[in-house]
């Protein structure tokens, strides 16, 4: 069986790769749960493996044992989607596999187009623009004695950033204590305490500056947190999305699932507030385009800065096959390669993957009434509309 946890530690091997003779598989595959069932997607991962086989075949590129490897591996990923894959929070999974097993899964958070590549290197180029795109959370869980800073990104705890101990004494034994040493001995373990929050604090600051994670949350007994709180530098501050009530020897997966919760809230309300400054601020200004059509013209033209869409939206539109130039309206050839358009009953992968593939910050909102009834995608532009008109005209 395979274990998912161990294949998503390997994305580092899987950025650094260096090639070599021997193929290596890269397959996208949509599995959104609120669009797609598992029936669905497993009829996909066949056809597409199998039309994917049919090419090879007639390529002639590879050696008759390098195709079998490339078999077995094609094979090994549709087993594992068949039998042992659940798709939790992920929209689209990323599988890499070398020497005829699966190295590595990434969730991705994002839909995009299914397809298979083969190449001598893992296929990166859309991972290293999500990886971008996409917050980490640092989440310091902290009590008197030790504290510890995990790093939280696509819905996971990813690595352990930092671990701190005190020399507090974790218990005073107040009745051998005469009522005079009480006194001074509690300023002690204040001072001690001190002391500790503001390494802490140090520390975590350190990794903030070197870009370690963007955002963060506290965890650990209410009253510690509140304390320590108060010892927070602005900068942290200013960073700071909210805390979650955690004991110190809690498990990883209480954390997380915890975390997840207050991290969901917190990106919805940052994600509402950002559709109301598209809509009120941005288009008035001409630095914004909503509905389907002019978004898909500004991506056309490289405009966007950051795309935004509804989780539901769906479009019918054209693309070119050779350049992935997309048009809402059936045209004869496409205009910058002269290729024959196709059509697709949904053209929102192909939107998305354009704009990440030209480096757009994405943000997805679920269910956002006031961006439903301005055409549920929209955009905020690099630049302004009417620049570039005067620029063509010159
Ligand atoms: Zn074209």
């Amino acid at each position: 069986m395979i274990d998912v946890k161990d294949l998503s530690e390997n994305i580092d091997e899987v950025l650094n790769y260096k090639p070599t003779d021997t193929p290596v598989v890269s397959l996208y595959l949509g599995v959104d749960r609120a669009k797609i069932l598992k029936q669905e997607y497993t009829t996909v991962i066949n056809s597409m493996i199998a039309q994917k086989k049919n090419e090879l075949e007639q390529l002639q590129v590879y050696s008759a044992s390098q195709k079998k490897n490339i078999y077995d591996m094609m094979d090994a990923i549709k087993l594992y989607i068949n039998d042992y894959f659940t798709p939790e929070s992920a929209k689209t999974i990323l599988i890499f596999a070398k020497e005829g097993k699966i190295f590595s899964l990434v969730r991705l958070p994002y839909i995009l187009k299914p397809k298979i590549i083969v190449d001598p290197k893992p296929h990166t180029q859309i991972l290293r623009s999500i990886l971008g795109n996409i917050i980490k959370y640092g989440i310091l869980l902290l009590d008197r004695e030790k504290a510890q800073i995990m790093l939280m990104s696509m819905g996971e705890i990813q690595e352990y950033l930092d671990a701190f101990i005190s020399d507090v004494p974790p218990k005073v034994n107040y009745r051998s204590q005469l009522a005079f040493k009480e006194k001074n001995i509690l300023s002690r373990i204040e001072e001690k305490l001190h002391h500790f929050f503001k390494i802490i604090n140090e520390k975590t600051l350190i990794h903030l500056r070197e870009g370690k994670f963007d955002s963060i949350i506290l965890a650990g007994r209410r009253d510690i947190v509140s304390q320590f709180y108060n010892y927070l530098h602005s900068f942290i501050q200013q960073k700071y999305i909210g805390s979650i009530a955690a004991e110190p020897d809690d498990l990883p997966h209480i954390i997380r699932d915890k975390a997840k919760v207050l991290i969901e809230k917190h990106e919805t309300e940052q994600k509402n507030k950002f559709v109301v400054k598209l809509i009120d601020n941005y288009c008035p200004q001409e630095l914004g385009v909503l509905g389907v059509e002019a978004t898909v013209n500004a991506l056309m033209l490289e405009q966007i800065k950051t795309l935004i869409y509804n989780n539901e939206f769906t479009a019918s539109g054209y693309v070119c096959s050779e350049c992935g130039f997309i048009t809402l309206n059936k045209e004869d050839s496409c205009p910058y390669c002269h290729k024959a358009l196709t059509f697709y009953s949904d053209i929102t992968d192909e939107i998305i993957e354009s704009a990440i593939r030209q480096g757009c910050e994405i943000v997805d909102v679920q269910s956002n009434e006031r961006l439903m009834q301005n055409g549920n995608i929209g955009a905020v532009l690099r630049f302004k509309i009417e620049a570039v008109g005067e620029y063509n005209t010159r």
